[in-house]
């Protein structure tokens, strides 16, 4: 049996679109949870990023006091005077100091207690922390000055920190910091400066307590990150995704991307579908014409051979009686008339296809074309056996049609109403004038058409697929010529039809195309 060639093709779309792109669907769904977890960490990355430009920017301004500080250090005179100005300037420094030597203080103090407490507190401090001040000075004389931070009162950090003035002098120097003031002042403006509608930020005590959130009006459960503040380690940085979570973030992207991926898979799907559609009625109509040229050349040489034999007896003379010589030239014109129609059919086919056809309208009698169309098929039907029922009126209202277009259109009914007679030979042709239209309709009690091809008759090349068709010559070109000679004349064609019953055909030339 030969391959069918849908099935090629229907393998090679498998092959080359279907399974790379299923593949890759899988693959995409197998990456599920990998990718979500990708997606978690790069958004992951992006607040941690957040956090540590906040954390920085802490840093610049301890870095913006250690700077003040050393130059009131290298001052030669009221370097205590100097020290009060610092302090002053900025809200959130409740107090500060040098500490030379373990008696050599310059200190400014805001808080209650008297300097003198504060400078026995932090001589203690300076004896205990031994170990992590060495290391600071360590890490100082390395270019990284970093505080040791003194939980100092409820509110309050003491930042620790050495300040160098040559590679081999150093003194110590401290910042009080009022926690709240300085995240208001410091922080929040920062935080405001970054926050935007994606998320919200925070700043809290590790306890759980709130100091400041950048929408007030967020409700949270938990956040989503935080991070120490370096400067002031028992506050915290804290961040949470606005109306979402990280974890739902990641979902909905990965689902986007997969419903992407299967919106992608159906249309590819589709586009297969149509392609092996229009493919399939290109390979069909390919095996169509190939038949046509098979019906033609049939359909040509039957009459030829006929013709031929006819005249080649009478040019013998072999014909003995003048009624015969009668029947054999009737014969040759009737043969000769079917070939002129075939002929006249394919060359105007072609003609309608390259849109070459050009017609010549005018307001003709419908009536009077059909009268004269049977005038001249009578007799031929009455050879063939037929009783032709002629329900036409001698005239009707003049419609514009091409009077040629309709004669070959009729007449191909009318063939085709002979062809697919079999037994019941009547055939019934009717002109109707209505208020809509004016019908032609050409009624036989042949064959008939099963209902699902009723459509596909009027397709160029097509023939129904049964014996007594296949044994009765024809194009296939028959009706589809009567379909594109309607369309030009802006009417229709259709069929009614029982198998075994007979079909009737009606041509409807609409109002439209009518005069007066
Ligand atoms: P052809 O007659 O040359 O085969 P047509 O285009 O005129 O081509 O008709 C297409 C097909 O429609 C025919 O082959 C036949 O199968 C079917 N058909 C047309 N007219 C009739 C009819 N009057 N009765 C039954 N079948 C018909």
């Amino acid at each position: 049996m030969a391959k069918s060639p849908y099935k090629k093709i229907l393998i090679i779309a498998v092959l080359a679109l279907l399974i790379p792109a299923l593949s890759y669907t899988t693959f995409q769904l197998l990456q599920y949870n990998k990718n979500e977890k990708l997606i978690r960490d790069i958004y992951d990355r992006q607040l941690d990023a957040i956090l540590f430009s906040v954390n920085q920017h802490c840093w610049d301004q301890f870095y913006l006091w250690t700077e003040s500080i050393k130059k009131i250090a290298q001052s030669s005179f009221s370097q205590g005077q100097k020290l009060d100005q610092f302090i002053q300037q900025q809200r959130f420094i409740a107090g500060g100091f040098l500490r030379y030597r373990e008696d050599r203080y310059v200190i400014s103090w805001q808080p209650e207690e008297k300097p003198s407490t504060a400078i026995d507190r932090l001589e203690v401090i300076f004896a205990e922390s031994g170990y992590e001040l060495a290391k600071i000075l360590e890490r100082a004389e390395k270019g990284y000055v970093q505080p040791l931070t003194i939980q100092w009162a409820k509110n309050q950090t003491l930042l620790f920190f050495p300040v160098l003035l040559s590679p081999a002098q150093h003194f110590w120097a401290g910042i009080l910091i009022h926690q709240d003031i300085f995240i208001h002042d410091i922080v929040a403006l920062k935080l405001d400066q970054i926050v935007d509608d994606n998320f919200n930020l925070a700043v809290g005590r590790k306890d759980g307590e709130i100091l400041f959130l950048t929408d007030e009006n967020f409700e949270f459960e938990s956040f989503e990150k935080g991070e120490t503040l370096w400067i002031l380690p028992d506050l915290e940085l804290l961040i949470q995704l606005s109306g979402t979570t990280l974890d739902q973030v990641a979902r909905s992207m990965t689902r986007k991307n997969l419903a992407f991926l299967v919106t992608m898979n159906i249309f590819l799907l589709a586009g297969i579908f149509l392609l092996m559609k229009s493919l399939m009625s290109e390979i069909n109509l390919a095996k169509l014409k190939s038949q046509f040229v098979d019906n033609v050349s049939h359909e040509l040489r039957t009459p030829l051979a006929l013709i031929r034999m006819h005249a080649d007896l009478l040019v013998l003379g072999g014909v003995p009686s003048e009624d015969k010589k009668l029947h054999y030239y009737k014969l040759i014109s009737g043969e000769s008339e079917r070939l002129t129609q075939l002929v006249n059919n394919v060359l105007d086919f072609s003609k309608i296809e390259s849109k070459r056809k050009e017609y010549q309208f005018t307001d003709e009698d419908v009536a009077e074309i059909v009268n004269h169309i049977l005038d001249r098929y009578s007799l031929h039907l009455k050879e063939k056996g037929f009783e032709l029922e002629r329900r036409v009126p001698a005239s009707c209202r003049p419609v514009r049609v091409d009077r040629d277009a309709v004669n070959q259109a009729v007449i191909n009914l009318l063939e085709n109403a002979v062809k697919f007679s079999d037994k019941d030979k009547k055939i019934i042709v009717s002109v109707q004038d209505t208020e809509t239209d004016v019908r032609i309709a050409v009624q036989d009690f042949g064959l008939g058409i099963p209902e699902a091809l009723r459509k596909r008759i009027f397709e160029k090349f097509y023939r129904v697929d049964d014996p007594f068709v296949h044994d009765t010559g024809g194009s296939g070109l028959g009706l589809s010529l009567v379909r594109y000679i309607m369309e030009a004349h802006h009417g229709s064609v259709s069929v009614q039809s029982k198998p075994g019953k007979g079909s009737t055909f009606t041509l409807r030339f609409p109002a439209n195309q009518m005069k007066g």
